[in-house]
């Protein structure tokens, strides 16, 4: 059954354990007689493109209770969305442009240990560079998170803030102004989840082609 063994028992162990989830997985999936994998073997039709954190407690599809084929999916550390970054614009550019989803959720999460990293002075390697985008989103808010005195509390509305910027950011895109020229019915949403529940909070500041909240600034013709 298994396909590869190491000389390490552990690491043997670790990857059977992968191997066996996925085929209890697919035969379930089978057995449910839904047909899920006829349809999935047709194409895609997404509705909506979730960018959330790679933190491994906030997978997109079991956050929305959505099945594999409702959701297209960027991930990185504290869902950032940097505008040189080719890979989340590729996947902007196809969810919007290819699939034409009507919702776009910004996702971050509580607890985030991008955020706490942003926020210590602590040297974390690489990491240290893309973490350079979240310390500018606490500076461009420093008025009002250095005023908050609880720690945990400072992190959550870091958290939201973050969230907030990333909103804005998408919405600078050419991608994302350019589709609002040619359809009303796509939406950027800003969300965060909370660890002890599962739940999303709507931090309601989505943007739409008509409230979007969009400085005249970046505006391009
Ligand atoms: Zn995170």
């Amino acid at each position: 059954m298994c396909t590869k063994k190491f000389d390490n028992e552990k690491l043997t162990q670790s990857f059977e354990k992968i191997m066996a989830g996925n085929r209890q997985w697919s035969q379930e999936v089978q057995n449910d007689e839904t047909g899920l994998f006829h349809e999935l073997a047709k194409g895609q039709h997404p509705d909506l493109l979730w960018i959330g954190c790679s933190d491994s407690r906030v997978p997109a599809n079991q956050i929305t209770g959505t099945r594999p084929g409702d959701v297209f999916v960027h991930r990185n550390v504290a869902n950032v969305c940097v505008h040189s970054d080719m890979n989340m614009l590729s996947v902007l550019d196809f969810a919007v442009n290819i699939l034409k989803v009507k919702h776009i959720i910004v996702a971050g999460h509580y607890g985030c240990g991008g955020i706490t990293a942003a926020m210590s002075k602590k040297q974390y390697g690489l990491l240290d560079n893309w973490l350079i985008h979240l310390k500018d989103v606490y500076e461009m808010h420093a008025n009002e998170l250095n005023a908050i005195a609880d720690t945990h509390k400072r992190e959550d509305r870091f958290v939201e803030l973050n969230v907030v910027e990333q909103v804005a950011s998408l919405c600078k895109t050419t991608i994302v102004q350019n589709a609002w020229k040619e359809r009303d019915d796509l939406a950027v949403h800003g969300m965060v989840i909370q660890l002890e529940t599962g739940e999303l909070v709507d931090l309601n500041v989505t943007a739409t082609k008509s409230d979007n909240r969009l400085k005249e600034f970046y505006a391009f013709e």
